[in-house]
This record gives C-alpha cells, sequence and structure tokens, in this order.
C-alpha cells in the first residue's frame, strides 16, 4: 500500500528531539555531544529510508507530511497525493482520496 505511516514521522520528530535535548545537556557534559551527533544521524537515516514519496521515491518535508494528516499533501516531485496513515484511518485510507481527485496508475 503506498501510504506513509504516522510512526515513522513520530520516530523522525523524537530524533529530533533527542538532538535538540542532548545539545543542551552537552553544555554541561561534552559527552552529550557525541549523543546529539547519533541523534541527528540517525535523524537523517530515518529520513532518508522510511519519509519518502512512496510514488516516486523523492524527498518529502516533515512538516508537508505533518499537514497531510490534517488534510491532504502532495509531493513536491511527482504531485501525487501522499496518504498519512494513522492507527485511525489505516482500515479506509482511501476515504480521503475519493474527495480530490484519483490518482491513475
Ligand atoms: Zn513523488
Amino acid at each position: 500500500m503506498r501510504v506513509v505511516h504516522f510512526f515513522d514521522i513520530l520516530v523522525e520528530y523524537v530524533f529530533a528531539l533527542a538532538f535538540a535535548a542532548c545539545l543542551v545537556a552537552g553544555v554541561f557534559d561534552w559527552r552529550y555531544f557525541v549523543v546529539a551527533g547519533l541523534a541527528l544521524l540517525f535523524y537523517f537515516i530515518w529520513g532518508a529510508w522510511r519519509l519518502r514519496c512512496p510514488w516516486c521515491g523523492g524527498a518529502v518535508e516533515l512538516s508537508d507530511l505533518c499537514r497531510g494528516l490534517r488534510k491532504s499533501c502532495h509531493c513536491p516531485a511527482c504531485g501525487h497525493e501522499i496518504v498519512v496513515v494513522t492507527r485511525v484511518n489505516i482500515k479506509s485510507p482511501t476515504t480521503r482520496r475519493d474527495q480530490g481527485e484519483k490518482p491513475e496508475k
């Protein structure tokens, strides 16, 4: 199924928060800077691995995907609609797509 999972967005935000928290903690103990670097590394790896357009594989902004939670979001590269599924709408992810245009193939 060509969707983006909300869980992946959540993990991305956890990495971003961990990076910010470790950056602040690094002021008191330099070793937290190493953890912050790792968190930033995982942030980019996870974003490149999981948070891509399910149609063309292009990079999609994290803020765009968050907007896709409430209303539709479209890939900046290919223009396909990206459906973000949560546990609520995972059973019927097509209901929202029916409101807009239906993507062909
Ligand atoms: Zn795309």
